[in-house]
């Protein structure tokens, strides 16, 4: 059995929002290239597998059949009366050629990748295409179209009935769309680590935010103040996280991992570097017990992806890798880390302390702990 999987096919690269979009496809080239320096689709143990796009009965668990077809007459260049109420023709989310094909093989990857770790053919399965978290059942939004992370999970509680999942998201932003998808769901257990709302897009993500109905207790919020470093995120992670998982037991984890948390990313205000995702990636393939779907999502430079997403590859296949890529210039690991003035680390600090005691009061006894 190989331990991990990892999806790439070139047409990943299709979907380009545009010259002046912040999300470009390069950053999926230069991941896939920068792996590949280190011989690890060589391994035995990794196999590689190209994109299938998602069927229509797999976008129907999550998104609304007016908004696939919305999307998919766009690829013929036919545009609704209103674009703008389906998120779409925006500044986020422009129209592209191509809109639906590339929109259907990122969610294809994923669910792909559910598939894998659900037959037990691989113990992980990485989608560096996917993680597009905001999209909404008949509405994208945030540079996300079709929400594949919802898409991966809805076809893992279809599988096995009494499948549990969890999902993490270590993304900067709120895990909005997926939350939105589940809410009401107590099979799935989903956990957002962002900045807040306050400062950030989408706005949501608040504590406050814990379910309803049966799934009351089951959406959990961490939201960290803007320059949050990696002391105080590690702290707050180990807090919550692996108490929560734990005791949630689940089937399967999702995890999406996004990497504009980073010091060095133009789009967000947290300051992580190499280190904390190191520990971050290692925390979560633990926690996912083999049974582990991994995507990427946001992360906006284009130096700072190809390497973390390499470390979380390195860390899924258990190679520790050598700072220097080999045949190339450069380090994988950060060389230069954010200082915080001594009142900002004491505000980053209080603001964590703050959310990780609410979550604890509110979430916690929905959980035995
Ligand atoms: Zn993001």
């Amino acid at each position: 059995m190989a331990d991990a999987l990892f999806f790439w096919s070139p047409q990943f690269c299709g979907y380009d929002l545009g010259a002046a979009h912040p999300l470009k496809p390069e950053r999926l080239e230069l991941t896939y290239s920068l792996i590949s320096s280190y011989g690890l689709f060589s391994r035995p143990d990794v196999k590689c597998a190209s994109a299938e796009p998602v069927s229509d009965d797999d976008l129907g668990l999550v998104h609304s059949r007016e908004y696939v077809e919305v999307v998919r007459a766009l690829d013929k260049g036919i545009y609704p009366a209103n674009p703008y109420a389906y998120g779409l023709d925006t500044g986020d989310n422009p129209v592209f050629p191509g809109i639906y094909e590339a929109s259907a093989l990122y969610s294809g990857a994923s669910v792909q990748a559910a598939q894998a770790v659900h037959k037990g053919e691989v113990e992980a399965a990485f989608n560096i295409a996917g993680g597009l978290h905001h999209a909404h059942r008949a509405r994208a939004a945030g540079f996300c179209v079709f929400n594949d992370p919802a898409l991966a999970i809805a076809r893992l509680l279809k599988e096995s009935e009494d499948a549990k999942v969890v999902y993490l998201d270590i993304d900067g932003h709120h895990g909005d769309g997926v939350q939105e998808a589940f809410y009401d769901n107590p099979r799935v257990l989903t956990i957002s680590l962002h900045e807040s709302g306050q400062s950030l897009f989408p706005g949501t993500g608040f504590v406050e935010e814990i379910g309803t109905g049966d799934g009351k207790g089951f959406s959990v919020n961490l939201p960290l103040a803007p320059f949050t470093d990696d002391e105080t995120y590690l702290w707050a992670f180990n807090e919550i996280v692996p108490p929560l998982v734990e005791a949630f037991a689940p089937d399967f984890l999702v995890s999406q991992l996004g990497v504009d948390a980073h010091f060095l990313d133009p789009l967000t205000h947290l300051c992580l570097t190499t280190t904390a995702y190191e520990k971050i990636f290692g925390e979560i393939r633990r926690l996912a017990r083999k049974k582990w779907i991994a995507l990427g999502g946001g992360g906006y430079s284009l130096d700072v992806v190809p390497r973390a997403w390499t470390l979380a590859f390195g860390c899924m296949v258990g190679e520790n890798l050598a700072d220097r890529p080999p045949g190339r210039e450069g380090n994988l690991r950060d060389k230069e880390s954010p200082a915080l003035n001594a009142e900002e680390a004491r505000y980053v600090r209080d603001f964590a302390s703050r959310s990780v005691e609410q979550v604890r009061g509110l979430v916690f006894p929905y959980h035995g702990l």
